[in-house]
């Protein structure tokens, strides 16, 4: 596998081609942004676990029959990925409320939502990712119907999959961004699957494992990633 020109730099990853047009190659740098960018810091070995954690997280929804993008893990912060054609929004589910959904609807912090509820958020830094709903995907094709259900679908299934094998390591699952994209006309997981993008607090503790650490200033950003790792069973040496 031949690695070609970047494609794209995004805020905590870089895309590279390859000389199969079908395939992409992740790189997940040390950089870690919050606030739509505007907080930027680089941290030490945070590509690396990212990609160890993308990797497993990915085998285990795979093994559960969810399709992922993921092909293989190349180094400590490249994998291999099939090149999805994505769509423009973000697919949120929460068990426990917390974040922009408190700020919102000025909700109590930390209810557990029984059932868990869902969002969709349009990918737009300028407009600080705005939520949309189901209409406003249709009306202006960032989707169609049909994939929209499915990714409805296919985020509710990673949740069951998911609160399952964090809660066995003493973690809750309190809320999750996941990103979808077509390939072969099959709508398909992409993006990826870290504490950047999920909230999950220790179970008896509620301490916080996730990137609202480097959010919040909470400091030992990257030490807690890799002890969630740990603690669900990637393996980091
Ligand atoms: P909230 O809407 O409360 O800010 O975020 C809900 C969940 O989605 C959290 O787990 C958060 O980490 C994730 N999330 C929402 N937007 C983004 C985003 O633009 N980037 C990343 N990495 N995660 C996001």
């Amino acid at each position: 596998m031949q690695k070609r020109d970047e494609l794209y730099a995004g805020k905590a990853k870089s895309v590279f081609k390859t000389d199969d047009e079908k395939a992409l190659i992740l790189h997940f740098r040390n950089d870690t942004s919050a606030f739509d960018g505007k907080k930027i810091e680089k941290l030490d070995r945070k590509g690396k676990v990212n990609n160890l954690f993308n990797a497993f997280i990915s085998e285990k929804l795979e093994e559960a029959g969810i399709a992922t993008h993921f092909i293989k893990l190349l180094s400590d912060e490249e994998s291999l990925v099939k090149k999805l054609d994505m769509f423009p929004i973000e697919c949120v589910v929460r068990n426990i409320s917390t974040g922009s959904l408190c700020r919102r609807l000025g909700v109590e912090d930390g209810l557990d939502l029984n059932p868990p509820t869902f969002e969709f958020f349009l990918k737009n830094d300028d407009l600080g990712d705005p939520m949309i709903n189901e209409y406003h995907i249709e009306s202006f094709g960032w989707a169609e119907a049909s994939h929209v259900e499915r990714m409805k679908e296919l985020t509710f299934k990673v949740n069951g999959i998911l609160q399952k094998l964090f809660l066995d390591a003493g973690i809750l699952l309190v809320d999750y961004k996941l990103e979808f994209g077509l390939y072969d006309g099959e709508v398909m997981f992409g993006d990826e699957f870290t504490p950047d993008g999920c909230r999950l607090w220790d179970v008896e503790t509620r301490e916080k494992l996730d990137k609202d650490r480097f959010r919040q200033g909470l400091g030992d950003v990257v030490e807690s990633y890799e002890a969630v790792a740990r603690r669900i069973g990637v393996k980091l040496d």
